[in-house]
């Protein structure tokens, strides 16, 4: 059986960090499946279409890893895939105090789904999706932080 991983997130933008945790991830499991969860209530500031067009563009060349917008319980859109994994990604305390409260709910939710966290490499420790936005407004570059151009 494939070993299929979701690795949900807001990626409002997707990072060199995210980037990082995606081909980290396919040394452990067959097939990522990126999820993009989109809430249409809620508004971003990178659009959704583009952004998945970008993250499909930066890995282009992996088979392995698809890309997924989703508004529905990320412990459904699992079983959806097939997916007995979540990937996550752990910065610090901060996303360990988080990630423990959803891992445990989410396999409430679906008992067959193993949330699998890899430490962010260093290199990428200090990336974070709301820093690029807040540089991005002000204008500053931020073409350092994700694998494709904007
Ligand atoms: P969410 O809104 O679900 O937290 P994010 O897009 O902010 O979505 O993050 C998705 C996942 O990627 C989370 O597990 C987060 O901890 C992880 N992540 C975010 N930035 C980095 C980074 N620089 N290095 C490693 N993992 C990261």
């Amino acid at each position: 059986m494939k070993r299929i991983a979701l690795f949900p997130g807001s990626f409002d933008p997707f990072t060199k960090g995210h980037e990082d945790i995606v081909l980290r991830g396919l040394r452990l499991f067959d097939e990522v499946v990126i999820a993009m969860g989109h809430n249409s209530r809620k508004s971003r500031y990178f659009d959704v279409n583009e952004m998945v067009q970008k993250i499909e563009y930066t890995f282009e060349n992996v088979d392995s890893v698809s890309v997924k917008l989703y508004d529905e319980l990320t412990a459904e859109l699992a079983k959806k895939y097939s997916a007995n994994y979540l990937l996550r990604g752990l910065r610090n305390t901060t996303d360990f105090e988080y990630e423990n409260s959803i891992s445990q709910v989410n396999r409430h939710l679906n008992d067959q789904l193993e949330t699998v966290f890899l430490i962010t490499s260093p290199e990428y420790a200090s990336i974070s999706s709301s820093i690029i936005r807040e540089v991005h407004k002000y204008g500053g570059d931020v073409s350092d932080f994700i694998p494709y151009e904007l």
